[in-house]
């Protein structure tokens, strides 16, 4: 072996070990850093543990804080449905949320908005010279007859939870006069605020 070779197997080695070395330095530096990752990977999970755990204790402090049920007042059926009054006075209409307002099941009934409604009857002084017909020509029938302007005749509507038949004019649109059999039946209808749907 010349001495050039020799030297340059030493080199050889050199740069070798040079190697080695920069790959275990770098080796020891990775693991470093995963082990500070797993720390903090370790926080965070108990970080979010104990958020949850305080979430659940608030949970359970809420759930026992709930007000004791009304009073039991006896079988639901004692109270007939025909006992509930038909007719709401203004006030309560007014008052009433949206939310308690049914509104009709199915998708033919559009809802039209809460509407004007009065009551009329077939007499002189509701009607005029008219007493006693409809603008349509339909006969005046209590319960069915209604009037009011902007919608073809024979259009049904739902006024609160009674249906009617537009079969008459006097009101614009946005204000339903309804029939009754006799003034002071449909006087003391006055003056009431309805949710109103057109059956389409
Ligand atoms: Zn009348």
């Amino acid at each position: 072996m010349t001495k050039i070779e020799r030297e340059m197997k030493k080199r050889e080695r050199d740069a070798i070990r040079a190697v080695n070395k920069s790959a275990d330095d770098f080796r020891d530096i990775y693991e470093d850093a995963m082990k500070v990752l797993f720390d903090l990977v370790l926080v965070l999970v108990g970080i979010v543990l104990g958020m949850y755990l305080s979430a659940m204790r608030a949970q359970a402090a809420e759930t026992v804080s709930i007000p004791p049920r009304a009073e039991y007042v006896g079988p639901i059926t004692e109270q007939a449905p025909e006992a509930l009054p038909e007719v709401v006075n203004e006030v309560n209409v007014a008052t009433m949320p949206d939310a308690i307002m049914v509104e009709p099941v199915g998708t033919h009934w559009e809802r039209l908005g809460r509407w004007k409604t009065t009551g009329y009857c077939p007499c002189r002084r509701c009607n005029g010279r008219n007493a006693g017909r409809t603008a349509s020509g339909a006969p005046m029938i209590p319960s069915r007859t209604i009037a009011v302007g902007g919608l073809p005749f024979g259009t049904v509507l739902k006024v609160g939870n009674s249906e009617y038949v537009v079969e008459d004019r006097g009101t614009p649109y946005g204000h339903i006069d309804v029939l009754y059999a006799d003034h002071t039946t449909a006087s003391n209808h006055g003056v009431q605020y309805k949710e109103v749907w057109i059956k389409k």
